[in-house]
């Protein structure tokens, strides 16, 4: 059953297909071939047995009735002469013809010879009825017709035929019997290969069904690691891989998009931009890669700073951040601010060409306002921009908040 594994969903449909087919093509065939064999053992039973029986029957009521009393009437001048001539005639007419329709029968080699006596029997005592005729023919009376030669002739021919009587019933008897005990064997074999090829349908059925759930569990597995790789190459595409921040792509969609919400709802919106005081001299000082460390601790501070859902920390470029809350007023987002600035400042980050400090400091240009209509979608962004030029302008290491 490995090759059903191989095929392709659409072949192992195909192949159930021609299986089942080929199944109800046997089926057929040995239905036709079965019904063929019954149609002729009735046939045979029937003109072998049954209507040989009726000739044979037919040609001892002849002698028995027409031809003998047609005689004894004869005898006693009891019918004319025209009608006892044309009696005796019709039935050797009838007789011959029953006789030789029996003969045309199948028969079997044991018959042959008792046939041969019986045919040279009758032919012998139809050549007494004929000499009968004859006479009449030639004149001569019925008077003399000895009643005891004609009975014992009939006498005798009755027994040939009711031998061959008996044998054709004891003959359609036994077929009777052949045919009923071939047939229940039939049926009993047909039974057991009908069951055979519904069972090794139903098993191949079974294979090819648990091959197409393999695959269909082996789609799923796929799909799921489709979706699952598509979910981190999305989430990668909207990260900053030094921060692990989200990157300025996301924050183009994030933005737009509470910023639509805050309309919406007429809310508060608050922007904040961030920005590294002296990172050009702590690049120079410390080198790049301290550089890039430091970067990655003040992302860490902003994270651990901004905990709630609906607050975004961005990675905008360099050594710029971008802060997103929403539902924030200007007190609280101002607070927040001097949090932000006192957190990095707090993180202790060595910074000893900085003109402010002796650690790393940021300053932050705050922007916050309800949100309506009318408010131009880059305001935020440039009013923030100018908050953090003023911030840097009035010393760094603070915030401006354009309130
Ligand atoms: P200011 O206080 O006025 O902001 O001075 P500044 O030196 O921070 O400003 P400036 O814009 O002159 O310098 C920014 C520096 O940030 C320059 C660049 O070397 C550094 N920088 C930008 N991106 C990266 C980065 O990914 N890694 C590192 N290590 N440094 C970066
Ligand atoms: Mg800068
Ligand atoms: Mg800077």
């Amino acid at each position: 059953m490995q090759f059903i594994e191989t095929l392709k969903l659409k072949s192992k449909l195909f192949f159930l297909f021609i299986l089942i087919a080929i199944g109800l093509f046997v089926i057929g065939i040995m239905g036709i071939i079965n019904m063929n064999a019954m149609k002729k053992n009735i046939d045979s039973l029937y003109f072998g047995s049954l209507v040989p029986v009726i000739e044979l029957n037919e040609i001892l009521q002849t002698y028995h009735g027409k031809l003998t009393t047609t005689l004894y009437r004869a005898k006693s001048l009891d019918l004319s002469k025209d009608n006892i001539e044309l009696n005796i005639e019709d039935s050797l007419k009838n007789i011959n013809k029953l006789w030789k329709s029996y003969e045309s029968h199948f028969k079997r080699d044991e018959e042959l010879e008792y046939l041969d006596y019986a045919s040279m029997e009758m032919k012998s005592t139809n050549k007494y009825f004929y000499e009968i005729l004859k006479a009449s023919q030639n004149g001569k009376n019925f008077q003399e017709l000895s009643m005891d030669v004609l009975e014992s002739k009939v006498s005798h021919i009755h027994n040939i035929l009711k031998k061959l009587i008996d044998y054709e019933i004891d003959v359609a008897k036994f077929e009777r019997k052949m045919f009923l005990t071939k047939y229940n064997m039939i049926f009993e074999n047909l039974g057991i290969i009908l069951t055979f090829i519904i069972l090794a349908i139903m098993f191949i059925s079974h294979y090819v069904f648990k091959s197409i759930q393999n695959d269909q569990t082996q789609l799923e597995v796929a799909t799921k690691k489709l979706k699952q790789a598509n979910k981190k190459l999305e989430s990668a595409s909207y990260t900053d891989m030094l921060t692990t921040l989200y990157n300025r792509r996301y924050f183009n969609i994030v933005y737009n998009r509470e910023l639509k919400r805050a309309k919406r709802d007429k809310k508060f919106i608050t922007f904040m931009m961030l920005d590294i005081d002296f990172f050009k001299q702590y690049n120079d000082t410390y080198g790049h890669i301290e550089g890039d460390n430091a970067l990655k601790t003040v992302a860490k501070t902003l994270k651990d700073t901004l905990k709630r859902p609906s607050d975004f920390v961005f990675r905008l470029g360099g050594e710029e951040f971008g802060v997103l809350l929403s539902g924030t007023d200007e007190s609280d987002s101002a607070k927040l601010a001097q949090e932000i600035c006192d957190a990095v400042r707090d993180s202790k980050i060595p910074h000893e060409k900085s003109s402010v400090h002796e650690f790393l400091t940021i300053s932050v240009g705050v922007v916050c306002c309800v949100a309506d209509d009318a408010l131009d979608d880059n305001l935020l962004i440039s009013n923030a921009d100018n908050m953090l030029y003023k911030a840097k302008d009035e010393g760094r290491d603070r915030y401006v908040a354009n309130v």
